[in-house]
């Protein structure tokens, strides 16, 4: 009875047409977290976007596993930011044996130095422009609809990045001092300041030099700064001494390469991370 009931279920099941649909849907691997939010805003239901990145995981130093070639050759698409910003990249690839996978680097019209191309919004947009040409190629079934979810999330970001030039027009300071790796030079350029970051490299693992130190602590001196900044993820020890060394107080600006599972659960989004960090950059350059 029991058996013939379990039956039934499951043949019931393979008739669902929802169930059927939802297998259907494309599966996309995301590495860092705004091109994982992005494709989320994009394909919404339509699509099953994975965050490649465990959460909580530093992104410069992440390196794939076994289990994460088997996940992406599974996969529909996979998109990364770029090949400075994922240098592991190239090679994980080369071993992903799915001649169907779409790879994407969402990113990667940008080169230079700085691979943190989603901090300046406008080159976000360009960045969602690209994901949501891939899903319409990929699943051209629903075309209109990632078309028209990415000309609305695209018009979010815009907003987003009038609201920063109106909130970052009139501050009495424009240098932003971060304790962590290079990660905001699209923002400040984009916003008119003057950017210093602890370390000179990308690896947030480095530890600044001696030397470095001693730079920004003067440098804290001559500008009076009052607020410094430390970056998501990592463990502000650096900010800590510049804080006792200066008496400057410290405020978080989150890069978002990754989020924290806590974050992952509450489903945050790449726009909540960024209206934090303004409230931070308004409060730490004393913007009106
Ligand atoms: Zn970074």
């Amino acid at each position: 009875m029991l058996r013939k009931r379990i039956f039934l279920f499951f043949l019931l099941l393979s008739f669902n047409p929802i169930l059927q649909a939802a297998e259907n849907k494309p599966t996309v691997i995301t590495t860092l977290f705004p091109i994982y939010d992005f494709a989320r805003q994009v394909g919404q239901d339509k699509i099953s976007v994975v965050l490649l990145l465990p959460p909580g995981v530093e992104a410069h130093s992440f390196e794939p596993s076994a289990g994460d070639v088997v996940k992406v050759a599974k996969a529909d698409i996979f998109i990364y930011t770029s090949r400075q910003m994922e240098p592991w990249v190239e090679k994980f690839i080369r071993g992903i044996d799915n001649k169907k996978l779409v790879l994407l680097e969402a990113g990667g019209d940008f080169t230079g130095n700085d691979p943190h191309t989603w901090l300046d919004f406008t080159k976000a947009m360009i960045m969602v422009d690209h994901i949501r040409d891939a899903l319409a190629a990929r699943d051209p079934v629903h075309r209109e609809f990632y078309l028209s979810a990415a000309a609305s999330y695209n018009k979010k970001l815009a907003e987003l990045d009038t609201e920063y030039q109106r909130a970052l027009s009139g501050c009495q300071d424009k240098v932003l001092i971060q304790s962590g790796h290079f990660a905001f030079g699209y923002l400040a350029q984009r916003y008119h300041l003057k950017y210093i970051a602890a370390y000179k490299g990308l690896s947030p693992d480095a530890e600044p030099t001696p030397r470095n130190l001693a730079e920004l602590v003067d440098t804290i001196r001559q500008n009076k700064v009052k607020y410094i900044f430390y970056e998501e993820l990592v463990s502000p020890r650096v900010a800590e001494t510049l804080a006792q060394e200066t008496g400057v107080r410290l405020l978080e600006l989150s890069a978002a390469h990754n989020v924290s599972r806590e974050e992952l659960d509450r489903r945050v989004t790449f726009i909540d991370i960024m209206k934090v960090n303004l409230k931070n950059l308004k409060l730490g350059l004393s913007c009106p």
